[in-house]
């Protein structure tokens, strides 16, 4: 099933507990369910989006605890209580924006700032950079394929984790095969891909880090784009150009998809 707050997640299983905690089965099952569905395949999405227009309507509630100024009030945030006791709470707002596209496309650019904007507006969020993370959890990994999987399946454990504590989480990562971002989106349970877009030529004109120049003069083997591969998303929830805009646009893009597809209620 698909991220649907309705059904899937810890949120979801606490509400089931509640609504019926009288009945030990109910919450059983709804356990059994969540834990089920983190491996489970999702459904087709009906809200494809291209530069924010034409959408769908079944993004889940992602919190109702956003205040009309944007600031989140916790106690607003329906809490429940889980199978185990725990508060629920907070984490009805937990999900992952998951950032992919080539070196030089955009994504640190637009995780910074949406973070940003986002913690501005009170919400719970981190960025989880691929760099970053390479540097502080990648200790003995490479860039082959099983390797960046394993990179890939640290990201979405720590994603998971921030977002059972309603943390929104910002991850940006070249995530260059579709089989490691489906397991991304298998895994966690809410969760909206973004394609930052950019034309190879346009990111190695960029060149920010240099990297480009040295995957061309073969000092750097693997390089996505160059020696090795990048799989186009085939059905992101939403694609930024990142060419044809600045990134303040390219921001406010993504913000506005937030704001009509989640309950995130985020002044712009
Ligand atoms: P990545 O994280 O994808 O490797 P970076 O964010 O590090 O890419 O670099 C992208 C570069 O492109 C930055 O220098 C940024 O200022 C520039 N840029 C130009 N337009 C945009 C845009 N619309 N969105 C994001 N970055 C942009």
């Amino acid at each position: 099933m698909r991220a649907d707050g309705e059904s899937s997640g810890i949120a979801q299983v606490g509400a089931a507990a509640v609504a019926d905690d009288r009945t030990g089965a109910v919450c059983d099952q709804a356990a059994a369910q969540g834990n089920d569905e983190s491996g489970a395949a999702h459904d087709d999405a009906a809200y494809r989006v291209d530069d924010g227009t034409a959408v769908a309507s079944n993004w889940p509630d992602v919190g109702a605890g956003v205040t009309t100024d944007g600031s989140v009030s916790r106690a607003d945030v329906g809490a429940g209580v889980t199978c185990d006791g725990r508060t629920t709470g907070v984490a009805d707002q937990g999900m992952t924006i998951w950032l992919t596209g080539l070196s030089g496309a955009g994504k640190s650019t637009i995780a910074s700032m949406l973070t940003d904007r986002l913690t501005k507006l009170g919400i719970a969020a981190e960025w989880l950079d691929g760099d970053e993370l390479r540097r502080a959890l990648g200790k003995g990994l490479g860039f082959s394929r099983e390797d960046r999987f394993e990179n890939i399946r640290r990201a979405v454990y720590l994603a998971d984790m921030l977002n059972r504590h309603g943390v929104v989480t910002v991850v940006s990562l070249i995530s260059p095969y579709t089989e490691m971002r489906d397991y991304a989106r298998q895994t966690l349970p809410r969760f909206a891909e973004v394609y930052v877009d950019c034309a190879l030529e346009v990111c190695e004109s960029r060149d920010v880090k240099g990297l480009y120049a040295k995957a061309r003069r073969s000092e750097i083997p693997s390089f996505t784009g160059i020696s090795d591969p990048y799989e186009i998303p085939p059905g992101p929830e939403l694609t930024l150009h990142t060419a044809g805009q600045t990134p303040e646009e390219s921001v406010n893009t993504l913000l506005a998809w937030l704001t009509e597809h989640t309950s995130l209620k985020l002044n712009q």
